[in-house]
């Protein structure tokens, strides 16, 4: 009998929808439907079946083909590339459960790696303006029950988080906000007529790139000072309408995206967003999120926070404490200068989503991709080694795009014999301790023995 399993997440877009059915085989090997999911979501689940997802990792040859190595051989030489490299990269981390997160920080740590996450090149520039300014946030939950005026700034979600405006933004009905649609009022600030734009009730077409001036002329709106008859390419009249509909808001909810963090002004814009909503609350109750992208981004956030005390862009190479600093220690900047000698790839695609030279310079050294799938990464690596597909075969615990932490749950068996992100880090971990005569964290707790020593020291 065909079995339908409830509560599902969808490990996909940063809606993290945790509602999804999903029916299963008998031997719960084939996802037969899949049900509440956006078709993003219904394609992720049935992928899951294809017959041609690698099982056993891919080692590339001496005449540049990739031949199959059993999983030994590849956690051995994962384990001899790290140990060998005096500045590796680990990067990615879009698409993992918080477990596997957890566990590639011991190995960054001995290894004395570069630890980053695709913050690096989408919401990267938010936490630095977070880090300056506050982040005067709330959950998903709050803005579907209480938010009457929602804005969306730079980030087209009909598109990137299809199922965000009928879960939390602009359709459901919640405690304050009964006739869902009907009672909120929908304002798009976009330089394109987007999906999300033709479906607001006043879309904001600004100049290109000129999102930190409009904010500013907002700001000095809600102050009660006079602005330029246009900024930003927008009329007076249809700012001062705008800063009107969200001042007499029961509640404004302000969503950003790439649109924001990734046009000229950067960080400065969030800065000035996050400025704009602090001031609006001097009128309403206003509050503010990052529209982030993939359904476990704010996980890495989290996870590293509470071991490294940085969120991304995390330099453990200095063996004694750990240093972040974007534009130095950012993955896009280090491999544009060339400066790391290894390159390990987890559950993003930098093959396709980093610039050319700086793919470049990452494929001069071995290069390493850990991904259930195949992708641009896994075939210009040296090395390929398939992974369970975190909140498909695999469960976790990932953090929404309003970090709020859910347990996924596993639909299907694993691939035997493929283990998930945890597992390997865990056996590259030994491998790594063996190699070094020293000794697992873990097994030393277990002991209740101080750890006794480490090539690089633990960083707290
Ligand atoms: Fe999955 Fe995002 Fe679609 Fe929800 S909106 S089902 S999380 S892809």
């Amino acid at each position: 009998m065909p079995k339908l399993i409830t509560g599902v997440g969808c490990p996909y877009c940063g809606s993290s929808c945790d509602d999804l059915e999903v029916l299963v085989s008998d031997d719960e090997t084939k996802v037969l439907e899949v049900h509440n999911a956006c078709i993003i979501g219904n394609n992720l689940f049935h992928h899951a079946n294809d017959p041609t997802r690698p099982r056993l990792p891919r080692q590339r040859q001496p005449d540049g083909s990739m031949k199959e190595i059993p999983y030994e051989e590849a956690i051995d030489y994962f384990a001899k590339t790290l140990l060998a490299a005096k500045k590796p990269l680990i990067y990615g981390f879009g698409s993992t459960n918080c477990e596997g997160m957890s566990a590639v920080g011991r190995i960054a740590e001995k290894a004395g790696a570069v630890l980053d996450n695709c913050a690096t090149i989408c919401h990267g520039p938010s936490f630095l303006a977070m880090f300056d300014n506050g982040y005067p946030s709330c959950t998903l939950g709050e803005a579907k029950n209480r938010a009457d005026v929602v804005v969306f700034w730079g980030c087209n979600p009909m598109h990137a988080h299809p199922r965000h405006t009928s879960r939390y933004s602009i359709f459901p009905r919640g405690y304050f906000t009964g006739k869902g649609q009907m009672q909120r009022t929908v304002l798009s600030v976009d330089p394109r007529e987007t999906d999300t734009a033709k479906l607001a009730d006043v879309h904001l077409m600004l100049d290109q790139g000129h999102d930190y001036e409009l904010f500013d002329a907002f700001r000095t709106v809600l102050r009660g000072h006079d602005i330029p008859d246009k900024v930003a390419g927008i009329d007076k009249e249809t700012i001062i309408k705008a800063v009107d509909i969200m001042k007499k808001a029961r509640f404004c909810m302000i969503f950003f995206g790439m649109g924001c963090t990734h046009t000229d002004g950067r960080n400065h814009n969030i800065d000035a967003a996050i400025s704009m909503t602090r001031d609006l609350n001097d009128h309403t109750k206003a509050s503010i999120m990052a529209m982030r992208g993939h359904y476990n981004i704010a996980g890495p956030g989290q996870v590293w926070s509470w071991q490294f005390g940085f969120p991304y862009c995390i330099d453990l190479s200095k063996g004694t404490h750990a240093h972040m600093n974007p534009g130095e220690t950012s993955s896009i900047d280090l491999a544009m200068r060339d400066e790391v000698d290894c390159f390990v790839n987890v559950g993003a695609d930098a093959g396709a989503h980093f610039p050319i030279q700086a793919v470049q310079h990452l494929k001069k050294h071995p290069f390493i991709a850990v991904d259930p799938n195949f992708c641009m990464a896994s075939e210009i690596a040296d090395l390929h080694i398939p992974v369970r597909i975190a909140g498909v075969d695999e469960p976790g615990v990932v953090y929404r795009m309003d970090n709020v932490p859910i347990q996924f749950k596993a639909v299907l068996k694993g691939l035997p014999g493929v283990p998930s992100d945890e597992e390997l880090f865990d056996k590259v971990y030994e491998r790594m301790c063996e190699i070094t005569l020293t000794q697992p964290i873990w097994l030393a707790a277990k002991e209740n023995r101080k750890y006794p020593h480490n090539t690089n020291p633990v960083v707290s």
